[in-house]
C-alpha cells in the first residue's frame, strides 16, 4: 500500500511538472511515533501514530485497532490522508495510527487502559490545533469518548475538539454515520450527472453492507429511486434479486446482527466473487481493499467503479479497467463524506455550536459537489483518468499553484 500510494504521488507530481525534489518533500513523513502499551497483566501492545503533512492545517486521521496493524500501512494511510483533505480543500493535513491489537479478544476495561494510554503517550503531540485523530476500523465513540476524557484530564482541554467520531451526548457531530456513504452517493450522482445519465434507470451492486455501504443503499433509495440496488454483500456471502432488493430490508436485517446467509427471502445467493462480475452499471466497493485485483479485474462488467473503501482496486487491476474505458471514482475522493463531516465535527467544538443534521448534510453536499467539480474538469483539460486527477488535484491544493 505505502508502494502505490507513493507511486501515485509521483506519477501525479510528474504530470503536473514537478521536479524530484519537490516530489520527494511531499512523500516526507513530518513525524513518526512509535511505542508500547503494557497492561497491568503484563500484555504488551505495539502502537503507533504517524503524522505526515500539516502544511494546510491540524493532522487528521483515524486510529485502528487490529492485530494486523503494521507500521508501513499506517504510513501509506497517513500519506492518503494528506491526499484526501488536501483533496477536499479542508484546512486539515494527514496522519493515521493504530494499535496490534485484537480487540474482540479484550474485555472492556482493558479497551478503556488502551485507549487511555495511548493518549498518555502522545499528549504532547496531539490536540485540536495540532493532530484530532478519529475513529478508524475497530474504533468507534466509546473507544473515542475514553481518549477525549483522557486527554482533558491531562490537559484541562475542555473543547472536546482534541477528537473527532465522539458519541452525539459527548460533542459529536449528528450525521456522521452516515457520513461517508451519503458523500459517495453525491460523489456518483455528480459523476453520472457529468455523462448524462444521473435521472435515467441504472442497476448497481455493492460489495460491503456494513455501515459505509448501508448508507450509502439508504441514502440512494431516498435520493434516487432510479438507482436500483440489484446484489449486496457481506464478508460471507451475497444477495441477488436483478428486480431488485429493498435497501432499508437488508439495513433492519443486518442491524438486528443477521447474516446474508441466512437471509430468508426470495433472493438468490451468490459468492462474492459472483457479485464482481454481475451485469450491472455501478460496482460499490465498500468492504475492503484489493477487492478487485489481476485474479478478478476481467471479470467486472460494470462501467463505473466507485471506491467507498480504502484501495478496494489494485494498481493492476486499475491498469486493466482503465484501459477498458472503465470509470473508477477514486477512494480519496468518493470515501471523503467522513472527514468531511469529522471537519464539522471540530468546527462546531471549537465553537461550542450544535449544527441540526439538515444543516450537516448541506455542508457535505457543498464540500463533495465542490471537490467533483474539481476532479471532473481537472481529469478532462488533463485527459486523464479520475484517480490519477484525484491525486493531481490534492498536490495542487497542497503546493497551492493554479
Ligand atoms: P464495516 O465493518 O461496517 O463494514 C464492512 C462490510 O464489509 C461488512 O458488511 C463486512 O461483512 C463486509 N466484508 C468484510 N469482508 C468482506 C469480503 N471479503 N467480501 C465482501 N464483504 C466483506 O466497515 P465500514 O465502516 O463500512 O468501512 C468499509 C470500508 O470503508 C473500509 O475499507 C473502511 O476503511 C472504508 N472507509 C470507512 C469510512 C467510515 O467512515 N466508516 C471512511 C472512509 C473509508
Amino acid at each position: 500500500m505505502l508502494k502505490t500510494a507513493k507511486a501515485l504521488i509521483t506519477s501525479a507530481g510528474k504530470q503536473l511538472g514537478l521536479s524530484s525534489a519537490t516530489i520527494e518533500q511531499l512523500l516526507e513523513i513530518n513525524k513518526e511515533h512509535q511505542f508500547e502499551i503494557t497492561l497491568p497483566d503484563g500484555k504488551r501492545f505495539p502502537a503507533y501514530r504517524v503524522q505526515h503533512n500539516n502544511k494546510r492545517g491540524p493532522y487528521k486521521g483515524g486510529i485502528r485497532f487490529h492485530p494486523e496493524v503494521d507500521f508501513d500501512e499506517v504510513r501509506a494511510l497517513a500519506i492518503l490522508m494528506t491526499m484526501k483533505t488536501a483533496a477536499l480543500d479542508l484546512p486539515l493535513g494527514g496522519a493515521k495510527g493504530g494499535v496490534v491489537v485484537n480487540p474482540r479478544e479484550l474485555n472492556d476495561a482493558a479497551l478503556e487502559q488502551i485507549s487511555r494510554e495511548y493518549v498518555r503517550f502522545l499528549k504532547d503531540h496531539i490536540g485540536p490545533h495540532q493532530d484530532i485523530p478519529a475513529p478508524d476500523v475497530n474504533t468507534n465513540p466509546a473507544i473515542i469518548d475514553w481518549m477525549v476524557d483522557e486527554y482533558s484530564v491531562l490537559t484541562g482541554d475542555t473543547t472536546r475538539a482534541s477528537f473527532t467520531g465522539k458519541s452525539v451526548a459527548r460533542g459529536g457531530s449528528l450525521g456522521r454515520d452516515a457520513a461517508t456513504g451519503r458523500g459517495g452517493v453525491f460523489a456518483l450522482n455528480d459523476l453520472l450527472k457529468d455523462q448524462g445519465i444521473n435521472d435515467k434507470p441504472l442497476t448497481y451492486a455493492l460489495q460491503g453492507f456494513g455501515n459505509v455501504g448501508s448508507f450509502f443503499a439508504l441514502v440512494a433509495k431516498s435520493d434516487h429511486p432510479n438507482w436500483q440496488l440489484v446484489a449486496a454483500s457481506d464478508s460471507a456471502t451475497a444477495v441477488y434479486n436483478p428486480k431488485g432488493l429493498d435497501a432499508k430490508t437488508l439495513a433492519d436485517f443486518k442491524n438486528g446482527g443477521g447474516r446474508f446467509v441466512d437471509f430468508d427471502q426470495k433472493e438468490q445467493q451468490i459468492s462474492n466473487d459472483d457479485l464482481i462480475g454481475l451485469d450491472v452499471d455501478v460496482l460499490v466497493l465498500a468492504a475492503l481493499g484489493d477487492a478487485v485485483t489481476e485474479r478478478n479485474a476481467d471479470q467486472v462488467r460494470a462501467k463505473y467503479i466507485i471506491e467507498l473503501a480504502n484501495g478496494p482496486v489494485n494498481d493492476a487491476a486499475f491498469t486493466t479497467l482503465n484501459k477498458r474505458g472503465v470509470i473508477i471514482l477514486p477512494d480519496i475522493i468518493a470515501n471523503a463524506g467522513g472527514v468531511v463531516v469529522s471537519y464539522l465535527e471540530w468546527v462546531q467544538n471549537t465553537k461550542n455550536e450544535r449544527w441540526s443534521e439538515a444543516r450537516v448534510n448541506s455542508e457535505l453536499k457543498r464540500y463533495m459537489t465542490r471537490a467533483m467539480r474539481d476532479l471532473l474538469q481537472l481529469s478532462k483539460s488533463k485527459q486523464t483518468s479520475l484517480t490519477e486527477a484525484a491525486f493531481m488535484l490534492a498536490i495542487k491544493h497542497l503546493l497551492d499553484v493554479a
